[in-house]
């Protein structure tokens, strides 16, 4: 069902101050920003290898990534694999009784469609499925 990691998803307090160590130090490059009002969030991916680093700061106080980073500080918040078919792979986990957060895939950054899976169902990591074009 999975074919790769898409990206790996990291919460920030703020892109500007991150961007140092993975530009700077690390060598990577941000691609693009987009924010995605849904989810009160600026993204900026960071094209590593066949994969990417996301990187993930909150726009409103109350967002999901807000939340996140005062409940457990900064750091990796989810990890995104890239499937074929979304809808075929969500329908394929609700049949097998795995509780998911989006039972119907939503838009994400670039273009991407998107679901998350409950974190009480995957050992506690945040398993976003993506589906996208390359
Ligand atoms: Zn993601």
């Amino acid at each position: 069902m999975v074919k790769k990691i898409d990206h790996i998803g990291i919460a920030v307090r703020s892109i500007d101050e991150a961007r140092k160590l993975y530009e700077s130090l690390l060598g990577l490059k941000i691609a693009e920003t987009e924010v995605v009002e849904e989810q009160k969030v600026k993204v900026a991916f960071l094209p590593i290898g066949d994969s990417e680093v996301e990187l993930l700061e909150s726009t409103d106080p109350e967002g999901p990534v807000a939340k996140f980073i005062a409940a457990k500080g900064e750091g990796i918040q989810h990890i995104a694999f890239r499937v074929d078919n979304i809808e075929e792979s969500l329908a394929a986990l609700k049949a097998a009784g795995v509780r998911l957060i989006d039972e119907k895939p939503r838009k994400g950054a670039g273009g991407a469609k998107i679901a998350f899976l409950h974190p009480k169902e995957t050992h506690g990591t945040l398993i976003e499925l993506c589906e996208r074009e390359d």
